[in-house]
């Protein structure tokens, strides 16, 4: 799937929203809130040890970025990072090794349950990724 998402050119139909050297920064197809992101290593590498310490690194750098970029756009109270590492640990795409980043509202994984496991998301995903794309390109200017 992300080896697919790399194959096409950046747009709302890849939601690829920055490409770094040794990995890029996707958005979630089913997100958990707005701006949930997904940063992927180039490598289809199925866990973190097959990776090179400079990819591993990246990773990281861009994880960051990222919570940097959704606190500017979202102002989220915190953040959920982390990855699912392999199918019994819930990996949705486990061939190929992701880091999520999900910004978090008190309450708002209450407010979802509450209506009945329905994603209500404030906005569509074309326009998250709008947003996201245009600050990491910003970024990229400075
Ligand atoms: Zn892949």
């Amino acid at each position: 799937m992300f080896c697919n998402a790399l194959a096409k050119e950046d747009g709302a139909a890849n939601l690829i929203a920055f490409r770094g050297q040794l990995a890029f920064v996707i958005l979630n197809l089913y997100p958990y809130s707005s701006g949930h992101l997904l940063v992927v290593p180039f490598k289809h590498a199925a866990t973190l040890e097959e990776l090179d310490p400079a990819t591993r690194a990246e990773l990281m750098e861009l994880a960051t970025q990222c919570m940097s970029i959704l606190r500017k756009i979202y102002k989220p109270q915190a953040f959920n990072m982390g990855a699912n590492i392999g199918e019994a640990a819930g990996a949705g795409v486990p061939g190929h090794v992701h880091i999520h980043v999900v910004p978090r509202w008190g309450a708002d994984t209450n407010f979802m349950t509450a209506l009945g496991e329905t994603r209500v998301l404030p906005e569509t995903l074309e326009d998250t990724y709008l947003r996201v794309r245009g600050e990491f390109s910003s970024r990229q200017k400075n």
